[in-house]
């Protein structure tokens, strides 16, 4: 029998967090909101300089709080900030399911996750729950490239294990491997000229960049593979034989050598507009996070397998096709799973969030801090 939650409780909690506007880069009023709130639960809580770093207006919150030291210790991580539009979000809940109003993203991701784990505090508080030393960390601008994570001191930490929160789909699923990304920055350059005097004189970036874009290999490669032109910008008037475009892709896998092979493929393709007279290429390629891969039997997967159970879930060891903090995690050696938390839709204004799932998670961290204190150990 899972435990019961207060539904009311946490939902009106969810409906508070998703109402405060937290873009990438200006979680600034839901970081002291949750401060706050931490206080008052006992944690103390230290941001760290991320924010000068990064041009944002916070840095990540390391919050911990003290705990009987014969049980084990637990990290869980979410982050602050929502992708756009995120101004003005309403909270709209019917038939048990939260929904903006449309013009706005709900924030779900991966405000769920926060408001799971306020509703828990609340409960352990509640119920004086003995536990192990608890870190919460919130992470500021996931949504931009990781980058709270990325610059986050993991020596800071101290708890053995931990659970970033922060997969889309029903609870219950636990996120073993991650795929790497690399970012390709192109620039391909032409000759501008006038498109009505002389176009004869002129190179056409646009068009040189569109031919070899038709012929890219994109979408799906394999089941552990894809790749994906997201941007492209250039020209300045249609009398103006464009000299530049800029282009922006991407390209993941679960296996390094596909992903180079994949991006390898790409940029050579680009390459050949060099050979193009009066034309030129730069290409630019950046490891964005590497991938990860977790042993089933790793303590920090059976662990959360055991929780799962015990909240009258079927635990579900998935690979996932997104990158979270948990590769930055992995990648410094932390042992950390991403954990479903019901967001669907997400990154798109029809992004909703079944309350029940909402409650699910909730049960999974109660029957985490259980099996904390049951000996259950590494
Ligand atoms: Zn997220």
């Amino acid at each position: 029998m899972a435990v019961s939650v207060n539904e009311e409780r946490l939902f009106q909690k969810f409906i508070k967090l998703a109402e405060i506007p937290s873009p990438s880069l200006k979680e600034r009023e839901l970081a002291d909101y949750l401060i706050s709130l931490l206080e008052g639960f006992g944690f103390s809580v230290e941001e760290d300089e991320t924010a000068a770093k990064i041009g944002g207006t916070t840095g990540n919150l390391l919050a911990r709080l003290p705990g009987d030291e014969r049980y084990q210790s637990l990290f869980f991580c979410c982050h602050m900030d929502t992708v756009v539009p995120a101004d003005g979000v309403k909270v709209i809940f019917e038939d048990g399911v939260f929904r903006s109003q449309g013009d706005t993203v709900l924030g779900g991701d991966d405000k769920a996750g926060i408001a799971a784990l306020l509703e828990l505090l609340e409960m352990i508080k509640e119920q004086d729950q003995p536990h192990g030393m608890l870190e919460i960390l919130l992470t500021v601008g996931e949504e931009r490239g990781l980058l709270g994570s990325k610059n986050f001191d993991y020596k800071k930490l101290e708890a053995d294990f931990g659970y970033i929160l922060d997969s889309s789909g029903s609870p219950g699923a636990i996120i073993i491997a991650a795929p790497a990304q690399n970012i390709l920055n192109i620039t391909v350059k032409g000759k501008s000229a006038h498109a009505g005097f002389e176009p004869e004189l002129g190179v056409n970036a646009i068009r040189l960049a569109s031919e070899v874009i038709s012929r890219l290999p994109l979408g799906r490669i394999d089941e552990e593979t894809t790749s994906n032109i997201g941007i492209i910008e250039g020209g300045k008037a249609t009398n103006i034989i464009p000299d530049s475009v800029f282009i922006q892709g991407e390209t993941r896998s679960l296996q390094r050598e596909k992903l180079d092979d994949i991006t390898s493929r790409i940029v050579k393709e680009f390459e050949q507009i060099k050979e193009i007279p009066g034309a030129d290429c730069e290409i630019k390629v950046r490891l964005e996070y590497p991938e990860y891969w977790l042993d089933p039997e790793q303590h920090v997967i059976e662990f959360a397998a055991k929780a799962m159970e015990r909240a009258g879930l079927k635990p579900r060891l998935e690979p996932t096709g997104g990158g979270s903090d948990a590769n930055i995690f992995n990648a410094a050696g932390v042992q950390a799973a991403n954990l479903s938390i019901g967001m669907q839709k997400a990154h798109t204004t029809e992004e909703c969030l079944d309350s029940r799932d909402l409650v699910s998670v909730v049960q999974i961290l109660w029957e985490m801090i259980l099996l904390s204190t049951e000996g259950m150990q590494p």
